[in-house]
């Protein structure tokens, strides 16, 4: 049995594009099964709902299994003791990360706007037809990767296999649709400020230095600005408890096409450096910017390394 699974707080392509690369895998003749190893948010949980695919099991024991990694290749996003798991696929539309393996496996990153793309890619690759409901979460996961596509990672790659799969899922409208599935990680009224930062947060290693950085795409930024003090706070306290040099949290505004970065860091400059732009009460607008990985990580790269 080979396990397929996406990356640590799984968000909806990570969940998706694990089921639907599971089951090629499947009609290729190999046994395989996707997991997920957190919790499904709700976004993700009213895609399956909506095209009745079932939630895939929870996993956090690797020892020994043979593993296919979906949507990450960096170490502190993937599965724990990961030197004792076989990986013996990646596919993934981030920067290559720090996983190595000790065996020669298939590796494929694509720099597209979402998995889901590659998956579907690999679908038409095999010959193999994509099932209604498997076309419905794949293109969901594009349309919330992407932002509708607005997303700076967006490529024609994925616009032409949103609408493929459009037409296999019966989805006609794919603004409203898109709108639809992003808004629900809008609610942020009954989370907690931990919840809020956690939903969606990666670690990373910049030059030896501990950064986390989180992000909600909100309809609307007003929804959050009450609970931006809060969330400072929290952001302060895991920054201490948890080793930070830097914690960062991007508060997306998909309508207005921009973000809100919240920054807790040992060094502000460093801010200033990837940004170009100052803090001010741990806060800067950025306009345009939607993608962490496009528009923060590599700008925040270079500014801890140099
Ligand atoms: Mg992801
Ligand atoms: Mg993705
Ligand atoms: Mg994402």
């Amino acid at each position: 049995m080979i396990f397929v699974v996406g990356h640590k707080n799984p968000d909806t392509d990570s969940i998706c594009s694990a089921i639907a690369y599971a089951e090629l895998k499947k009609n290729l003749g190999v046994e395989a099964e996707a997991v997920r190893q957190g919790e499904v948010n709700p976004e993700t949980a009213f895609v399956l709902e909506k095209f009745g695919v079932a939630v895939p099991e929870l996993m956090t024991e690797w020892d020994g299994k043979k593993v296919i990694l979906i949507d990450h290749s960096d170490v502190s996003q993937s599965i724990d003791n990961i030197d004792k798991a076989e990986i013996v696929e990646i596919i993934d539309h981030h920067k290559i990360g720090d996983i190595t393996t000790p065996n020669p496996i298939f590796f494929l990153a694509m720099p597209v706007g979402c998995t889901a793309t590659a998956v579907k890619i690999l679908y038409d690759y095999h010959g193999i037809e994509i099932p209604k409901n498997i076309a419905g979460i794949l293109l969901s996961a594009i349309l919330s990767d992407t932002v509708i596509f607005k997303s700076p990672t967006t490529t024609e790659k994925d616009i032409k296999a949103a609408e493929d799969l459009a037409r296999i899922a019966g989805i006609e409208n794919l603004n409203t649709f898109g709108i639809q599935v992003k808004s629900k990680l809008s609610n942020v009224d009954e989370m907690s400020a931990e919840e809020i930062i956690k939903r969606d947060f990666k670690d990373f290693n910049m030059s030896g230095n501990k950064v986390g950085i989180g992000q909600v795409e909100l309809v609307d930024l007003s929804i959050i600005e009450p609970r931006i003090d809060e969330i400072l706070s929290r952001m302060r306290e895991m920054k201490e408890s948890e080793g930070y040099a830097g914690m960062y949290m991007m508060l997306t505004d998909i309508i207005k096409e921009g973000t809100l970065l919240l920054a807790v860091t040992d060094d502000e400059s460093i801010v200033e450096k990837a940004f170009n732009a100052k803090l001010e009460n741990n806060r800067v607008w950025l306009d345009r910017v939607m993608s962490r990985k496009k528009e923060i990580v590599p700008p925040l790269e270079n500014a801890y390394s140099s």
